[in-house]
């Protein structure tokens, strides 16, 4: 059966055509113009019409959505994203198109891409991890993805690493891994050693111009300001990658997002850091490796789910 797997991120939607070895055959991507759940639905279904050329026959699909979603029935219970409580946007795209859908958390669905597709394949017990403006991921445990009680297993971004001196977090908390290790995290980072760099002008008078990436292309060249922040940085990004391999003792993780693109330049600084802090796993035994799918991992995930009529072997058995 042929498969569609779609990222539905705040800004636009993409949907793929995805083979049986995951290669993405085919693509359509739209929009998000208005956030309201009919007209999101009616974006993703559009999408979706595109990207078969109107053929609605004969294909599952799958869909990666941001929030806590009821596995179930396919409904969104609550997105923050998208400002969401009970959106029925399973319920809907099988009334729009008349083919089966079935909805999972976007990152839980880029983990699957990962783990099956990606970086992960092959292992049994795997992390994901994204490092983008927050932190998303998912956990493989002994070669099924965990869910958890509700779907919320793998909220990887809210334990707190830094709980008295950190930022504060979107979540209320302080300190949790995701306001200190994501892209924004690094990019809070310049901004609190500034004043320690009088003289620099990296985060001089335009904050809303300044990317993760520009600080991490600078700690690079070697750039004092720039170095300061990414070593804070890499500080708490080990930290957190310590605390998830206490949690889950995995074999493989595997980092994405934007600020991963640093590849050696960041893992060979956070290798050792993380070996330090790791006290009652054996260490040196969880490698930690780029992630190779990319943006292209939720839908691949997503896909993969509609495929096999679940997000786990379990479920769909
Ligand atoms: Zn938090």
């Amino acid at each position: 059966m042929k498969a569609v797997g779609v990222d539905l991120g705040g800004s636009h939607v993409m949907a793929a055509v995805v083979d049986d070895d995951g290669a993405i055959k085919q693509r359509a991507e739209h929009e998000v113009v208005d956030r309201a759940f009919e007209s999101v639905a009616k974006t993703v279904g559009d999408a979706i019409r595109e990207v078969l050329e109107g053929k609605l026959k004969d294909v599952a699909i799958g869909v990666g959505s941001p929030g806590n979603v009821d596995l179930a029935t396919g409904a969104i219970r609550y997105s923050p994203n998208f400002g969401w409580h009970d959106a029925p946007l399973g319920q809907s795209l099988r009334e729009n198109l008349g083919l089966p859908v079935f909805i999972g958390n976007d990152a839980r669905c880029a983990t699957l891409g990962e783990h099956t597709f990606g970086t992960g394949r092959g292992t049994a017990n795997f992390v994901l991890i994204t490092l983008g403006t927050g932190i998303g991921g998912g956990i493989v445990a002994e070669g099924n993805l965990l869910l958890g009680n509700a779907g919320g297993a793998g909220e990887l971004g809210h334990h707190q690493v830094r709980a008295t001196d950190g930022f504060i977090c979107g979540c209320g908390k302080i300190g949790c891994f995701e306001a200190q290790a994501s892209g924004t995290g690094l990019l809070r980072h310049a901004f609190a050693v500034g004043s320690s760099f009088p003289r620099s002008q990296l985060v001089a008078g335009k904050p809303e111009k300044l990317g993760s990436k520009a600080i991490r292309r600078a700690a690079e060249s070697g750039e004092p300001h720039a170095l300061a922040a990414w070593n804070r940085y890499i500080d708490d990004l080990s930290r957190g990658l310590a605390n998830i391999i206490a949690f889950v003792n995995p074999e493989l993780i595997a980092l994405g997002g934007g600020v991963a693109s640093a590849g050696d330049f960041m893992l060979n600084a956070v290798r050792p850091k993380v070996d330090e802090l790791t006290t009652m796993v054996p260490r040196g035994q969880t490698k930690i490796v780029e992630a190779s799918l990319g943006n292209d991992a939720g839908a691949i995930g997503a896909a993969t789910m509609a495929r096999r009529g679940g997000l786990t072997t379990k479920e769909a058995s």
